[in-house]
């Protein structure tokens, strides 16, 4: 797999906001943003077993115990373009909860843990979806979520600009929950 890049952070954004994990971004994306603020381009060639003991080593580096449950998150670029059912498979035999942050745009293994998606343009051929996140710019975001069928729905302001127009959207159609960058908030990765 073309790797970007492995770390142990904190999960910044959504439901599980706050949860040690350790995160996959894997190079390449089949989106063009003019807004994207990911690096992604750059790669190295890793087997899974090489991502999941270089995964082991990064919570070792911190002090985290080895064997206890973990949080990954497999993000990118499009990690869809990549992964597979047995990249999963192999993810929770070594004790992994997987969450993947996908754009959307293809279909994810079915095996995976809880499927974050933050929808860019249309055609969108992901079949599951837990958490719809969308970055809040006025748009009619009701549309959107009636296309995915989300269990949660997450609201993001826009690079921190319209938070106080975010909350009144949320306290008026309170099915959507807010969710903040808030490893940018307490400056972390
Ligand atoms: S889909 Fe996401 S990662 Fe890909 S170009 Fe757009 S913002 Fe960047």
């Amino acid at each position: 797999m073309r790797v970007n890049e492995i770390f142990y952070s904190l999960q910044g954004e959504g439901l599980h906001t706050g949860t040690p994990a350790v995160f996959v971004r894997l190079s390449g994306c089949n989106r063009k943003c003019a807004f994207c603020d990911t690096d992604f381009a750059a790669y190295s060639e890793m087997t899974t077993s090489e991502i999941i003991e270089e995964m082991a080593r990064t919570r070792r580096e911190a002090g985290a115990p080895d064997h206890t449950p973990m949080h990954a998150v497999v993000t990118g670029g499009e990690p869809a373009m990549q992964i597979d059912e047995a990249f999963v498979d192999a993810l929770h035999r070594a004790g992994y909860y997987v969450q993947i942050e996908t754009n959307g745009s293809l279909p994810v293994p079915a095996n995976i843990d809880w499927v974050t998606c933050s929808p860019k343009d249309a055609p969108w051929g992901i079949q599951r979806v837990d958490e719809l996140k969308i970055v809040y710019q006025g748009q009619d975001v009701e549309s959107i979520a009636s296309h995915f069928n989300a269990k949660r729905l997450c609201l993001q302001p826009c690079s921190g600009l319209n938070t106080r127009e975010t909350i009144e959207y949320i306290k008026a159609h309170p099915h959507w929950h807010l969710s903040l960058q808030t490893h940018k908030l307490i400056d972390i990765r």
